[in-house]
């Protein structure tokens, strides 16, 4: 079985995929082009923002936005501590001081109070700027957007929405990519929407940023590629990806995205009272990048990964070390018992496997398992 199906995604939209890959082969357009502009059109229209500018990676995408907002050292910014490395690794690339935020046990997104505990502490403490917040939409599941703009209108600081596993997702009808100031995704093949390779976009409605992102992504462009006007980057997103993501997007509007969450609801409905099921709070709407449970502690969870292993099922842990214990932040010199609750799912979350395709015999072997796992 496998943790993401991609295989069986390529074979249902070979046709078309392969048409796809060859079109843009026989081009010779293979850098920009025409298809990165109709991709970059195509996923701006889907989320509902005025621009999507393609780049190399959802790392990338993060970095430019930060790039954008001049962020720099002696700058504090806010992320939870309970994401993938890249949240919080772009804010230090930057030479800013990344700030960890814990985040709710229930949804496992950014908490407000905390945030807002964070940001007085900066303030007190005198030592640098509060500058922005990198707000994660963890497993697809869009974070508390209403309060944390509040809080961070309330102390003047940009939003940086990290939707690399939120793409899809809403509350009411707000789509995902669009709560930020900026937002930013990634087309890694694993993604709710992946490319063949890396990928990822930035996304917003503010002219003058996108016109700096523009720029920051092709070696600092000014009216022309010769003509350099700041320090930028190579960080341009491939014509075959953009051809790749025209296909997936087009899967993912006509039926993928519905398909998971009917593949998260069965899930639910199956594990109902034998395992903690996510959280998906009223009018949110996830995209389930992953299917994430929680069990009572380290050796519960490393049993249970064995016996779903001997029935060749594999689980993923997302994620073991919260970004406040990792080794490259040892420099910041952190308290240990800083974010309690990031550090109790990193013991307790074990994810399974979720995707567009997972049969219900594969679903229902899976749910099985667990449970004459724990009804002994
Ligand atoms: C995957 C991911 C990223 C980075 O995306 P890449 O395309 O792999 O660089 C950033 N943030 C989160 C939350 C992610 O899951």
């Amino acid at each position: 079985m496998q943790f993401r199906d991609l295989k069986k995604q390529y074979q249902v939209l070979k046709e078309e995929m392969d048409k796809a890959i060859l079109d843009v082969v026989a081009s010779s357009a293979y850098v920009m082009g025409p298809k990165v502009k109709e991709m970059e059109d195509a996923f701006a229209e889907y989320v509902g923002v005025k621009h999507c500018i393609a780049c190399n990676s959802g790392t990338d995408a993060l970095l430019l936005a930060l790039k954008a907002w001049a962020v720099k050292p002696g700058d504090a910014v806010f992320v939870p501590s309970f994401t993938f490395f890249a949240s919080a690794e772009v804010i230090a690339m930057q030479g800013a001081t990344p700030v960890f935020v814990d985040v709710d046990p229930e949804t496992f997104n950014m908490d407000d109070e905390d945030l807002q505990r964070k940001i007085k502490q900066v303030i007190w403490d005198g030592k640098l700027t509060p500058r922005a917040v990198v707000v994660v939409d963890l497993f697809g599941l869009p974070a508390n957007f209403e309060a944390i703009l509040a809080t961070a209108e309330r102390f003047r600081l940009y939003v940086l929405e990290d939707a690399a596993q939120g793409f899809g997702g809403r509350i009411g009808g707000q789509k995902a990519c669009t709560f930020g100031h900026i937002a930013t995704t990634s087309f890694f093949p694993a993604k709710p929407v992946g490319c063949y390779g890396d990928g990822g976009a930035v996304f917003t409605d503010n002219d003058e940023w996108a016109a700096l992102i523009d720029s920051y992504h092709i070696h600092g462009k000014g009216s022309d590629r010769y003509d350099n006007v700041r320090i930028g980057m190579n960080s341009r997103l491939d014509s075959l990806q953009a051809a790749i993501l025209l296909v997936k997007l087009k899967a993912f509007k006509d039926h993928e995205l519905v398909d998971v969450n009917r593949v998260a609801a069965r899930y639910t409905e199956l594990l109902k009272g034998v395992v903690k099921t996510p959280v998906v709070p009223e009018g949110y709407y996830s995209s389930w990048a992953q299917y994430t449970i929680q069990v009572k502690n380290k050796e519960v969870r490393a049993e249970l990964q064995a016996a779903l292993k001997a029935k060749d099922i594999p689980t993923a842990i997302y994620y073991p070390i919260p970004m406040h214990r990792q080794t490259a932040f040892k420099y910041l010199d952190l308290e240990r018992n800083l974010c309690p609750v990031a550090d109790r799912l990193a013991d307790t979350v074990v994810s399974l496997p979720i995707h567009p395709y997972l049969s219900q015999e594969d679903q229902d072997l899976i749910c099985n398992t667990i449970k004459s796992f724990f009804i002994k």
